[in-house]
C-alpha cells in the first residue's frame, strides 16, 4: 500500500482493537487493525494507544464577536434577549471588534482543542453591514488548509424591523455566504409568516441550506416551528435545515413535543443543541435521541458580549450536555460524542468526514482510558490532523 503518513495503534470508539490509519494525499487510505505495517516510505506516527476521534465539529457558534485576546470584558448586561443584543452592538461600536482579527483567534483555538469543522453564524445589520462577514470570509480562505469553515448569514438585530438588513443578507449569499440565517420570527420581527416567507425565499434562490435560531418558549416557539416545517415540504427543502437551541421542545407538554418530533423527522429537520444553563426548559437530548432526530451540537458564543462561560473545546461542550442532561451512561455519554463528531459533520455536509478509507484524514488524538474518560478529564495534550497534516500538537495551534 502507498502511503505519507502512518498512524499506528490509536483506538477508536467502537473498535474492539486497536487500529492503525495509513493517509495518502490527505485522505485515509486505510484504516483497520495492522494496516500500518510495512509501509515503505512513509512518515509513521506513534499513537501508543491513545484515542483517536474523527476531527470535532463545532457546528453552531459566532467566530465574528468572540472578545478573545482583548483583555477581560467585565460582563454587566441585562436580562432579556435585546438588552443582549443592543449591549452588543454598542460594545461593538465603542470597542472596534475586528471581525477578522477575533475570527482568525477563536480559530486557532478551535483548531488547538481538534475542531476541524466550524458553522459560524455572523452578524449582518444595517450598523456594521457585511464588515463582519467579509472579515470571516477572510479567516475562512486563510485558514481552509486547517479548519473548515462554513458561514451563515445571521440577522442577529432582526430583519423586517431594521430596513436594509434583507438586502444586505443577499449580498452576503451572492458574496459566498453558505448557509442562510434566521432568527426569534416572531418576538425579534414581529411577523412569523413574512420572516420565513423571506429566509427560505432567499434560501431557495441562492440555494443555500437554512439554519434558525430559535429560542422562543413554549407554544410560540413551537407555532414558529410549524411554519418551518410547512415550508421545508412545500420548497423541498427537507435535509437542509437546521433549528438551532429550539427551547420550545423542552417548553410543550408531552403530546405536542411528540407531534413536533413526528413533524421534525418528517421533513428531515435537524436540532442544534448545546446544553445551555440556567432555568429556561431546553429540548430533552435523550427524548430527540431515543426519537431519532438529526442531533448537530456547537459552543455558540465563546468569550462575547453575551456571555464569558463558553470555551472553543468541543469535548468540554459534550461534558456540558451531558451534564445538563443527566447522562450518566457510557453509551449515553457516547451518543453525545457522536453528535459532536458525526451529527455536526451530516448538518455541515461534510461528505468526506470520518475515519474510514476515503475520507479527509481529519483526526484528533488524545490521551485516555476510554473516549468517555477523556471528555471527563479533557487532556490538554491533543494532536490534531486536517487532511493528513499535523495543525496543532500538545494545545497549540502550529498555523
Ligand atoms: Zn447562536
Amino acid at each position: 500500500m502507498m502511503a505519507n503518513v502512518v498512524i499506528r495503534n490509536v483506538r477508536a470508539m467502537g473498535e474492539p482493537e486497536a487500529i492503525d490509519i495509513a493517509v495518502r494525499d490527505g485522505e485515509i487510505a486505510a484504516a483497520g487493525p495492522g494496516v500500518g505495517q510495512g509501509v515503505p516510505g512513509a512518515e509513521v506516527i506513534e499513537g501508543e494507544g491513545r484515542l483517536v476521534y474523527p476531527g470535532l465539529v463545532d457546528a453552531h457558534t459566532h467566530m465574528d464577536k468572540t472578545l478573545m485576546g482583548m483583555g477581560w470584558h467585565r460582563n454587566e448586561v441585562g436580562p432579556t434577549l435585546l438588552n443582549m443584543i443592543e449591549n452588543e452592538r454598542r460594545l461593538r461600536r465603542e470597542e472596534g471588534i475586528d471581525s477578522h482579527q477575533q475570527s482568525t483567534r477563536h480559530a486557532r483555538a478551535a483548531i488547538a482543542t481538534g475542531t476541524t469543522h466550524i458553522r459560524t453564524h455572523v452578524d449582518i445589520d444595517t450598523e456594521i453591514g457585511l464588515a463582519g462577514f467579509d472579515g470571516v470570509k477572510r479567516t475562512q480562505a486563510e485558514m481552509a488548509g486547517a479548519v473548515t469553515i462554513q458561514v451563515v448569514a445571521f440577522p442577529q438585530s432582526g430583519m423586517l424591523v431594521r430596513p436594509g438588513t434583507v438586502e444586505l443578507l443577499e449580498d452576503a449569499l451572492r458574496n459566498g455566504a453558505e448557509v442562510m440565517g434566521g432568527l426569534d420570527p416572531s418576538t425579534i420581527d414581529r411577523d412569523p409568516v413574512r420572516h420565513l416567507d423571506t429566509v427560505f425565499g432567499l434560501a431557495e434562490k441562492y440555494d443555500v441550506d437554512i439554519d434558525i435560531h430559535l429560542h422562543e418558549p413554549g407554544e410560540l416557539g413551537a407555532f414558529a416551528m410549524d411554519l418551518i416545517a410547512e415550508r421545508t415540504r412545500v420548497l423541498g427543502y427537507q435535509g437542509r435545515v437546521v433549528i438551532s437551541h429550539a427551547f420550545a421542545l423542552g417548553g410543550v407538554d408531552d403530546a405536542r413535543r411528540e407531534q413536533l418530533c413526528e413533524m421534525l423527522i418528517e421533513n428531515d429537520i435537524a436540532i442544534m443543541t448545546h446544553g445551555p444553563g440556567g432555568h429556561r426548559a431546553i429540548p430533552n437530548f435523550k427524548v430527540l435521541k431515543d426519537r431519532g432526530l438529526r442531533i448537530c451540537t456547537g459552543n455558540d458564543g465563546i468569550r462575547d458580549a453575551w456571555s464569558p462561560l463558553n470555551t472553543p473545546d468541543m469535548l468540554e461542550r459534550i461534558y456540558i450536555i451531558c451534564y445538563r442532561n443527566g447522562l450518566r451512561r457510557d453509551d449515553w455519554i457516547e451518543d453525545v460524542i457522536r453528535v459532536a463528531t458525526h451529527g455536526g459533520a451530516e448538518v455541515m455536509k461534510a461528505e468526506r468526514y470520518g475515519i474510514r478509507e476515503g475520507a479527509d484524514a481529519d483526526l484528533v488524538l488524545v490521551d485516555g482510558e476510554t473516549h468517555v474518560e477523556a471528555v471527563i478529564s479533557r487532556p490538554a495534550a491533543r494532536l490534531v490532523m486536517k487532511r493528513g497534516r499535523v495543525v496543532a500538537r500538545d494545545g497549540e495551534c502550529l498555523v
